[in-house]
């Protein structure tokens, strides 16, 4: 049988006829849901439809932003009630504080794929709870917590009502990481001990981070989960502290720590996102080296057909196999770009642009090379990199040969004064004299603005600092509308650029903030200036750019399959999904039966860990190279439910291992452990070697879930 998932996510970029998204969080969600469809996966999303969404925005003339959360009402919405075995509509209650959330449930669709969305204005609630799940990322933490536990908590009693028995549980960010807890007290609530609930959840639970910065992670005081959730502990069949515990960091509860702690497979959203959590989630727990912290990297894509235009789609209908909608992961299917004749692919990018200035109120730019720089107006993706030398971006818009323009959109949180900062610095630079008509921003940026943006433009413009941008997704939606990347190398474009398909600003990662910006904007400047410029107005007959087509084709050919979500889902299906759902039955089968032997034997080992001791290191000369021999306690703990290894730098910012084996036991749980290293004892001092003890189970998911490890001495 086919495993079920359910894929939890504080937003859902579906359309922007359903404003339930702020920002590529929510669109990649959207996407998720829609790949599911296309892939036929068993799959449903779970999230809350806030009454006035996320904001409308205006821009005032001054560029102050003006934020506006209209009602909206369900009837005119594209969602459905979902209705309970009478034909009403069904209700789910979630515990808040010393009361009952009741919450409505509404159903949206991508395709076959249900979205399942849960609402508070309803007249069951007081009229303050009813304004509860108003505003996405609205209000204060008590906001916050409130729509954590409606996600959470909440959701998993709609898939209860609803009767869907998922097998894979995906947290789409720490946002949802209750769901755990409310796992763990329905099996409480049947008897299950908390242990071996743990073990059940973790084992069929998966958990995607999102986010590079530390301050991006939700976490809320002691006293703010008491006042919400304490009379909900005891249900969970632990006591506060271990419950705490689960998401315990700095003496608050982190819901990053929670979702990290109660899933089996960790992803990050790029190859560099991952090595950045591994770093990250390093300090939770120093004794693990980055190297060996659990997470793995599925890098985003997105919804192909989402984010085509019209335009081009027409054409690879024309020059790509009958059926390439269905076969957009396959690389084989977008060789045939080659194929498409210049003017032609020129041609249709000139009228998607064409659509664009006029859907846009923008003036005529077809013979303007223009730049299109759209996301969430966040500080750290820098829009104001363009504008630190006003002098040299004048003369690079007003180019005698080479005019330039550009074109911003984007939001602020109305909370994120930076980011307002910056709309007003855009709006007052594109009424200077110099930059009239040069540079635009266009009000309310939302999926429709989006697409008529990446279909549009020339080039797709992104400057976050390297490495905050943990994916990044729209410069995908742009390149494979033939729009090529203008990007400092970060998140998904540091894995797609390959020296043909667009620019990279290299990204300095040391220096500070300051010297940081001052280098990127040099090369960014320069790379317009001597390069994007110049290319795009180097014409051939009939005024059609063949160099610059080049690039728009490999930009097209190269990045369209490998950051499509019909990859990446299929990626988490092999990768995440198959697996974890088999462990799940694993662990559920026969009543729990391995769940609650992984459970106590974890129990065992915690309790037996202090007496793991390295007593002893010594390195002899042995033929070419070193025997190492380590003299090791371990106590109660058998000499097979460890492995014993020697780990060391490789110089280039890796590690090696080499395991020891173990030669001879003494009384009371000593043991000789020996090793033959292959250098001399001069390069294992270089590699500032030592040895570790680490606790081992198959059934474990990984090496390291203890989160215990017993080094040597000298280590550090
Ligand atoms: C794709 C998309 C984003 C994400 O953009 P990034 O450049 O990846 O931050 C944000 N908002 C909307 C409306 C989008 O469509």
């Amino acid at each position: 049988m086919q495993p079920k998932i359910a894929y939890f996510s504080a937003e859902f970029g579906l359309s922007e006829s359903l404003p339930i998204y702020s920002g590529g969080l929510g669109v990649l969600a959207g996407d998720h849901v829609k790949a599911a469809n296309d892939l036929e996966l068993p799959l449903v999303g779970v999230g809350v439809l806030y009454r006035r969404g996320y904001f409308q925005q205006r821009i005032l003339e001054d560029g102050s932003q003006d934020a506006q959360y209209p009602p909206m009402n369900p009837e005119e919405l594209p969602v459905q009630a979902v209705l309970d075995g009478h034909g009403h509509p069904l209700f789910v209650e979630v515990p808040l504080g010393n009361r009952l959330i009741y919450l409505r449930v509404w159903q949206a669709n991508a395709g076959n794929v249900p979205i399942y969305l849960m609402d508070a204005d309803n007249d069951r609630n007081s009229d303050q709870d009813r304004r509860l799940t108003d505003r996405l990322y609205g209000g204060d933490q008590e906001t916050r917590i409130a729509h954590e536990v409606i996600l959470g908590i909440g959701g998993v009693r709609v898939l209860r009502a609803i009767g869907f028995e998922p097998d894979v549980w995906h947290m789409n960010e720490g946002h949802v990481a209750f769901l755990a807890l409310e796992r763990i007290r329905e099996y409480s609530a049947q008897g299950v001990s908390f242990e071996t609930a743990l073990e059940a959840v973790k084992a069929s639970t998966v958990f995607t981070t999102h986010t590079p910065v530390p301050a991006g992670h939700d976490q809320f005081s002691f006293e703010l989960m008491d006042r919400y959730l304490g009379d909900y502990f005891w249900q969970l069949g632990a006591d506060r502290a271990k419950i705490l515990g689960l998401g315990r960091h700095n003496d608050k509860f982190n819901m990053t720590r929670l979702a990290f702690q109660t899933a089996s497979k960790v992803n990050g959203v790029s190859k560099l996102h991952a090595e950045v959590t591994k770093e990250l989630f390093h300090k939770w727990c120093p004794d693990i080296p980055p190297q060996d912290i659990p997470v793995e990297a599925v890098t985003n894509g997105v919804h192909t057909e989402t984010w085509l235009s019209p335009e081009l789609s027409e054409l690879y209908n024309q020059h790509l196999a009958y059926n390439w909608p269905r076969a957009v992961a396959d690389p084989q299917t977008w060789v045939k770009v080659e194929e498409i004749p210049d003017d032609k692919l020129w041609g249709a990018h000139q009228s998607a642009k064409q659509r664009m200035t006029e859907r846009l109120s923008l003036p005529n730019l077809q013979n303007v090379l223009t730049i299109g720089f759209a996301r969430r107006f966040a500080t750290y993706k820098r829009a104001y990199l363009l504008f630190q030398d006003l002098d040299r971006l004048e003369r690079i818009v007003n180019h005698p040969d080479h005019p330039v323009a550009f074109v911003f959109a984007g939001k602020a949180h109305p909370a994120d004064h930076p980011g307002q900062e910056l709309i007003r610095r855009i709006v007052e630079v594109s009424k200077m004299e110099g930059f009239q008509g040069k540079v635009f921003l266009v009000e309310n940026y939302d999926m429709n603005i989006g697409r008529h943006l990446v279909q549009g433009v020339d080039v797709w413009l992104n400057t976050p600092v390297k490495p905050m941008e943990a994916s990044g997704t729209s410069g995908i939606k742009a390149a494979l509308n033939g729009v090529p990347n203008c990007s400092v190398l970060d998140g998904w474009w540091d894995e797609g650029y390959n020296g043909e398909n667009g620019w990279a600003i290299e990204g300095k990662t040391e220096g500070g903030r300051g010297y940081q910006d001052w280098v990127d904007g040099e090369t960014l400047y320069r790379v317009l200036e001597t390069e994007i410029a110049p290319l795009y107005y180097r014409r051939g007959e009939g005024g059609v750019p063949h160099d610059w087509v080049t690039v728009m084709k490999n930009s097209i050919r190269t990045i369209t399959p490998e950051f499509s979500t019909a990859r990446m889902v299929g990626e988490y299906w092999s990768r995440a999904y198959a697996p974890v759902a088999e462990r799940g039955r694993r662990f559920a089968a026969n009543n729990l039966e391995v769940a609650q032997r992984v459970g106590a034997y974890k129990q065992f080992v915690r309790t037996s860990w202090d007496s793991v001791y390295i007593q002893d290191i010594k390195l002899s000369p042995h033929e070419d190279g070193t025997r190492v021999q380590a003299c090791i306690r371990l106590g109660r703990i058998w000499h097979a439910d460890v492995r014993v290894e020697a780990v060391g730098s490789d110089g280039h910012g890796g590690i090696w291992k080499q395991e020891l084996r173990p030669v001879t036991e003494n009384a009371g749980g000593k043991y000789l452990f020996e090793c033959d290293y292959p250098n001399r004892i001069e390069v294992w001092r270089k590699a500032n070697a030592n040895i570790r003890v680490v606790p081992i189970s198959p059934d474990f998911c990984n090496d390291f879930e203890l989160e215990l490890t017993s080094w040597g001495t000298n280590w550090r």
